[in-house]
C-alpha cells in the first residue's frame, strides 16, 4: 500500500505534466473505483487548468481553475503512468492514444488528456482507489475525507508541543496513537515503526508517557524517516521514464519493517527485530533499544 513518501513520490512526478495544463479529455471507463464518480464527473474535469497539485496525509489534491479540487487516493495498488505522444506507448499520431502493451491495461480505470499531449493513466487492479470531487473555497472541511485530519508530519504544525497535547491522558500504545489520523496525518504502519525504533520508544509504551522529552525526540525522527524515503523515491522518479513510467513505488531498505529476527541496527545494541499484532496491524521493533 503507498505511504506518505510514495504519494509525495507521485505527486513530484505529475507535477510537471499537471500543472498549468488543461484537462482537455477525461475517459472514464467504469461507473465506480472504490466510491461511485461524481455525478457529471469527465464534464466537471474537461476544459479545467490545473493551477495546482498539492497533496495531503495520502490523498493527492489537483486544484482546478473552475473552483473544484480533484481529490485522488491510490488505495491499495493505484498508480499513475504517463505517457507523451512519442514516449513508449508508440502513440505518434496527435490526439491519439494507444495502449500500452500488456493485460494490465484492463485496470486502466481513467484516462487523462492533458494539453501538450500528455496522457495520465490511472491503472489500480484492486480498486481501492478512488477520486472525486470538492469546492476548493471550503478547504479542508468540504470533503469528509479532509475534515479533521491531524497536521501533516513534514509541516510546521507538527511540534512537540502538538505531540504532547494531541497525547495527553491518552491510554493507548503509542504506536496506535501515531495511526490515529487526528494525531498526525498520513503516517502509516511502516513510517510509524521506523520511527519509534529511531527514537528508542517502545511501541506498547502508553502514549500518555510520550508528552515532554519523548515528544521531543519523537518528531524529528519522524520527519528524517518520511524525508529520507522521499529522497529514496525521487531516485526512482529520476529513472521512472526509463522503466515503464509508473510512478510511486520504490524500493527502499527499512531497519525494523519487515526484519523480524534479524538483528538490530543500532550499533552496539545486540538486540534482535521482534514482530507482534497491535490493533490488527504487524508491529516490528527491538525489545533492547526501544523502552
Ligand atoms: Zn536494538
Amino acid at each position: 500500500m503507498p505511504e506518505l513518501p510514495e504519494v509525495e513520490t507521485v505527486r513530484r512526478g505529475l507535477s510537471p505534466v499537471m500543472e498549468g495544463r488543461v484537462i482537455e479529455h477525461a475517459a472514464i471507463n467504469r461507473p465506480n473505483l472504490r466510491f461511485a464518480f461524481p455525478d457529471r464527473f469527465r464534464e466537471r474535469l474537461e476544459g479545467q487548468t490545473v493551477t495546482a497539485l498539492d497533496r495531503r496525509a495520502k490523498y493527492l489534491l489537483a486544484h482546478l481553475s473552475g473552483g473544484e479540487t480533484l481529490l485522488m487516493h491510490l488505495g491499495m495498488s493505484g498508480r499513475f503512468t504517463i505517457v507523451d505522444e512519442a514516449g513508449e506507448s508508440g502513440a505518434n499520431t496527435p490526439g491519439a492514444y494507444s495502449h500500452p502493451a500488456g493485460d494490465q491495461s484492463k485496470h486502466d480505470h481513467v484516462i487523462f488528456r492533458m494539453s501538450g499531449g500528455v496522457f495520465l493513466i490511472f491503472n489500480d487492479a484492486r480498486r481501492f482507489g478512488f477520486m472525486t470531487l470538492f469546492a476548493s473555497a471550503g478547504g479542508d472541511e468540504a470533503t469528509p475525507f479532509l475534515s479533521g485530519l491531524g497536521p501533516e508530519p513534514l509541516g510546521n504544525a507538527f511540534s512537540p508541543a502538538h505531540l504532547d497535547c494531541a497525547l495527553a491522558g491518552k491510554r493507548t500504545p503509542i504506536k496506535s496513537a501515531l495511526l490515529d489520523q487526528r494525531v498526525v496525518a498520513g503516517l502509516g504502519n511502516i513510517y510509524v515503526c521506523e520511527a519509534l525504533w529511531r527514537a528508542g520508544i517502545s511501541p506498547k509504551r502508553l502514549a500518555r508517557t510520550i508528552p515532554g522529552t519523548r515528544s521531543a525526540r519523537l518528531v524529528p525522527v519522524i520527519r528524517d524517516v518520511l524525508n529520507e524515503a522521499i529522497t529514496a523515491g525521487g531516485t526512482t522518479l529520476r529513472d521512472f521514464k526509463a522503466t515503464d513510467g509508473a510512478l510511486g513505488y520504490f524500493q527502499h531498505s527499512f531497519a525494523v519493517y519487515g526484519r523480524e529476527s534479524e538483528p538490530c541496527r543500532k550499533p552496539e545494541c545486540g538486540g534482535t527485530v521482534s514482530r507482534l499484532v497491535q490493533a490488527g496491524r504487524s508491529t516490528f521493533f527491538c525489545a533492547a533499544c526501544q523502552r
